[in-house]
């Protein structure tokens, strides 16, 4: 790939059409005459005006591309593809509603070329509801850190600079856009990060709640799945197999003793050790089964990795090199 252009901007939109002139001039502001840069509008099966508004965005400014999707497949996937289509030699997503602010751009670009694969944001001052957001985000990003061993304070701020070629061996699903740092700590990505400024939105209405937390746990125990054990899933089943089996065998020794050694005629038939014993070692058949089709499924998974998460409707965008 040769780089004509030093920065890919990645905008996910989804019903924003009240923010979208606001955000534009402002990256433009934030920009011009620093960097050459790109701007790609990801159009996320927007249900209001918001295509419209970026087609006239697009008509007036040539650094601009919009890609616009059949329906909308969230936030991740919407980041994704435009990850997939950017062009720039660093690529920085940012919130279309103006909760993140251009003018951190550039600082978080002269962090990047302090040697760094990732920069991440920092909401410190986070302008969202305490209850529903700010809290569950604080004990998730604990957890994340404990889990995946990426010290960030921060994975949910979508304003992060990333290095181009990070991209050519992370593919993302779910709401996994935040797990970046954490999927790119696996091929040696160095991460940092830097406090950034968070505004409330400009206008519109956040598009999540609490819901997103659980989705987020969820995400978690996958990635940290993928991330230990991807190539030798029978690891952790078989693992968990050979636990239970030598917990079956010695319930079944302890059946044994309580019948011939120290026999105990009435307990006997209330004595839920044997079905234990039974129920234990089908687990373990269970376990080591379950392993044995993970890891058929994950020499599946690495050989079909290229088939994208999203379909595309159109694509606004000049002479393609
Ligand atoms: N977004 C999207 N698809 C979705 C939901 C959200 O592209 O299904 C975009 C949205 O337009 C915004 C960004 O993702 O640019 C973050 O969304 P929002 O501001 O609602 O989330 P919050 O800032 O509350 O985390
Ligand atoms: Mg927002």
């Amino acid at each position: 790939m040769s780089w004509d252009l030093y920065l890919s901007i990645v905008v996910p939109v989804y019903n924003e059409q009240e923010c979208l002139q606001g955000i534009h001039e402002e990256i433009c502001r934030s920009l011009d005459g620093k960097y050459t840069f790109e701007i790609i509008f990801v159009d996320d099966g927007s249900t209001d005006g918001s295509f419209a508004v970026l087609e006239k965005i697009y008509q007036a400014d040539r650094r601009v591309r919009v890609i616009s999707f059949r329906r909308n497949f969230g936030q991740t996937a919407a980041m994704s593809a435009g990850f997939d289509y950017a062009r720039g030699q660093v690529i920085v997503p940012l919130d279309a509603d103006g909760q993140n602010d251009p003018a951190d751009i550039p600082r978080l670009i002269e962090k990047l070329n302090e040697g760094y694969d990732i920069v991440g944001g920092w909401r410190k001052n986070r302008k969202d509801k305490t209850i529903t957001r700010k809290i569950p985000s604080k004990i998730a990003n604990i957890i994340i850190a404990k889990l995946t061993g990426v010290h960030l304070h921060d994975y949910g701020c979508s304003l992060k600079a990333y290095r181009h070629e990070i991209f050519e061996n992370v593919r993302l699903y779910g709401e996994m856009h935040r797990f970046i740092p954490a999927v790119a700590n696996w091929i040696g990505a160095k991460t940092t990060e830097i406090v950034v400024n968070h505004r409330p939105r400009m206008a519109g209405k956040a598009k999540y709640g609490l819901e997103r937390t659980l989705k987020v746990i969820l995400d978690l125990i996958t990635v940290k799945f993928l991330g230990s054990y991807s190539t030798k899933p029978i690891y952790v089943f078989g693992g968990l197999g050979i636990f239970s089996f030598i917990a079956s065998v010695l319930n079944g020794l302890a059946v044994l003793y309580f019948k011939f050694l120290h026999p105990r005629p009435i307990a006997m038939n209330r004595n839920p050790l044997l079905i234990l014993t039974a129920i234990l070692l089908l687990a373990t058949i269970q376990f080591v089964l379950m392993g044995l089709l993970a890891e058929l499924i994950v020499r599946t998974y690495h050989e079909s990795q290229d088939r994208p998460i999203y379909t595309v409707r159109t694509f606004l965008q000049r002479d393609e090199k």
